[in-house]
């Protein structure tokens, strides 16, 4: 389970955010989950549960936010969102000179603390 990993990850980023801030405690903890970050929110947040026992955190609230797979297609010059599973391929114009460009990370956006 990677998840795992990543939540003791960002344990390390909030502690280190709570030090510099000198915060005694974490309220909310917001993040991004890309589409296509191959995060399972589910076990994201299982493994969140496990690890905020004890910590800083023991008392702060998730918030998870889904982050649609945003291509850019080379031909319409535009960000579009993407249709289904099809990451390669322009919803627009239909043509591969896609890029994604979001919808891969998983981010720490927010964070609330006293
Ligand atoms: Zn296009």
């Amino acid at each position: 389970m990677h998840e795992f990993s990543i939540v003791a990850s960002l344990f390390e980023k909030i502690e280190d955010l709570a030090r510099e801030h000198k915060a005694t405690k974490i309220l909310e903890i917001e993040v991004e989950i890309g589409e296509r970050s191959g995060v399972n929110q589910e076990l994201f947040s299982r493994a969140f549960e496990e690890f905020k026992i004890g910590s800083i955190a023991k008392e702060a609230h998730l918030k998870i936010k889904e982050i649609k797979v945003t291509l850019f297609c080379q031909d319409c010059k535009e960000e579009l969102e993407a249709k289904e599973v099809d990451y390669t391929h322009c919803p627009k114009c239909h043509q591969e000179r896609v890029q994604i460009i979001k919808g891969n990370e998983m981010l720490l956006t927010h964070l609330e603390m006293e």
